[in-house]
């Protein structure tokens, strides 16, 4: 039989001289004493109980977010996930999935009284714009249903110069977790770019590098997990704004960016291993087209990133470029693929979109010509079937062939160097 929740409690039973067990009041002292077996508790330490437990379920809310062991999915749902939108980089797939699950481990950790402190590993990613980098981090977001921003290096400058303080960061992410803080304390941050704030050179410079090294000492703060106040209205802070404080600790922050020319400095690298001790064999299995593979941290840190942010950036991984087969297969095979969002496009004229096999093979020829990267080939189709998109509602039919001599006559009439992105 299920027993009643407070069997003993009465507070009529009370006696006069009853003394809270807590406070040690007596009745008389007391607006109410409720009495349980051997125990008395009066309303001012029910009230005070009610308090602590308030506050133990906000702090356990904010650390634990009702996420639960079980249901957090494992790296390889992860990837599997992340295989269904992104189209091959298995290497960075791979790695985001396990940080990322590990990250969110870091956040359940606080249930279990030991020792050990896992580290936050925020991550970096490098590969040549437009190969994915924002779609992974995107992508993992939408999966774990977290708050996400992206932002970009680019406008960050130090304080007190034109630009944009490094907590604005942290803006976006409250705007996006509608200024809830506990949520956007547990969100992802891309940051993009990140390669444009390397320091110029490789010597430390005496006069001020508004962009650079500043900036990299103002992001390790927001990295390494601290609390930070946030102007919630983002931009400059000016002083009668009130400021939100935001703990970082929990934040991962995926960072991404093309590092252009650091292949030199991989290939540099390598080279010199070999001119030094346990020299040749490797060298003759490096791939010279990829040599991102091979990227380690002191690339980043000749590259011109601190080495303290280097450390706080404990994931490295790399984007392969993309080939002809993986551009092939962006145009129809993730979930929401171009040819698919085009073909949903007109299915709500109720038009079946229809594009031959050849069609798109010329688009990817194309791109690869051209070297327009997966953006171009947004725009490429754009092109082909803009004139229909236009024409098409108006008219009454209910199927469209894009056939290869018509992508060719619209081709031929776009400048389709304008649609490089590089
Ligand atoms: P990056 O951040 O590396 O510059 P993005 O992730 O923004 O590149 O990619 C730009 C667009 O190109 C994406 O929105 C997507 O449509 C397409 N794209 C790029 N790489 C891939 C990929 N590996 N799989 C599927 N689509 C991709």
């Amino acid at each position: 039989m299920r027993k009643a929740l407070f069997p003993l409690v009465n507070h009529n039973m009370a006696k006069p001289n009853d003394k809270c067990s807590f406070c040690g009041r007596s009745k008389n002292e007391v607006g109410l004493m409720i009495t349980g077996e051997g125990v008395n508790i009066c309303n001012s330490c029910v009230e005070a109980a009610g308090d602590i437990l308030k506050e133990n379920r906000i702090s356990k809310s904010t650390t634990n977010f009702q996420l639960k062991q079980e249901e957090l999915p494992k790296p390889k749902e992860i990837k599997s996930y992340l295989d269904q939108y992104v189209i091959g980089q298995d290497e960075a797939k791979k790695y985001l999935s396990v940080a990322v699950y590990n990250h969110y481990k870091r956040l359940l950790q606080s249930s279990l009284n030991d020792d050990v402190e896992i580290e936050k590993s925020n991550i970096i990613l490098v590969g040549s714009t437009g190969t994915g980098k924002t779609l992974l981090a995107r992508t993992i977001a939408k999966q774990l249903h977290v708050p996400f921003t992206i932002v970009d290096a680019t406008v960050l400058t130090e304080a007190g110069y034109v630009g944009e303080d490094i907590e604005s960061i942290l803006t976006r992410l409250l705007q996006v977790a509608d200024y809830n803080v506990q949520e956007a304390e547990r969100g992802i941050v891309f940051i993009d770019e990140i390669d444009k704030i390397a320091r110029k050179g490789d010597n430390p410079s005496i006069t001020r590098d508004v962009s650079g090294e500043g900036v990299q000492q103002g992001l390790l703060k927001l990295l390494e997990g601290s609390i930070v106040n946030v102007p919630p209205q983002g931009g400059r802070k000016h002083p009668d704004q009130k400021m939100i404080p935001v703990n970082t600790q929990n934040i991962l922050f995926i960072c991404g960016g093309a590092f252009d020319g650091i292949e030199r400095k991989i290939a540099h690298r390598l080279n010199t291993r070999v001119v030094g001790y346990g020299a040749s064999k490797n060298n003759s299995q490096v791939q010279l087209d990829n040599l991102l593979q091979y990227i380690a941290p002191q690339d980043l840190k000749s590259f011109g990133l601190i080495p303290e942010i280097i450390g706080r950036l404990p994931i490295l991984t790399y984007l392969n470029p993309l080939d002809r087969d993986a551009l092939r297969k962006i145009l129809t095979e993730p979930k929401n693929s171009i040819i698919k969002q085009y073909t949903k496009l007109f299915v709500m004229d109720g038009v079946t979109l229809v594009f031959k096999e050849d069609v798109l093979e010329y688009i990817v020829d194309k791109a690869m010509e051209f070297k327009l990267g997966a953006r171009g080939l947004r725009s490429m189709v754009e092109s082909i079937i803009m004139d229909e998109m236009y024409e098409v509602p108006s008219k009454s039919i209910n199927e469209l062939t894009i056939t290869l001599d018509l992508a060719q006559t619209k081709i031929e009439k776009v400048n389709l160097s304008r649609f490089k992105t590089e």
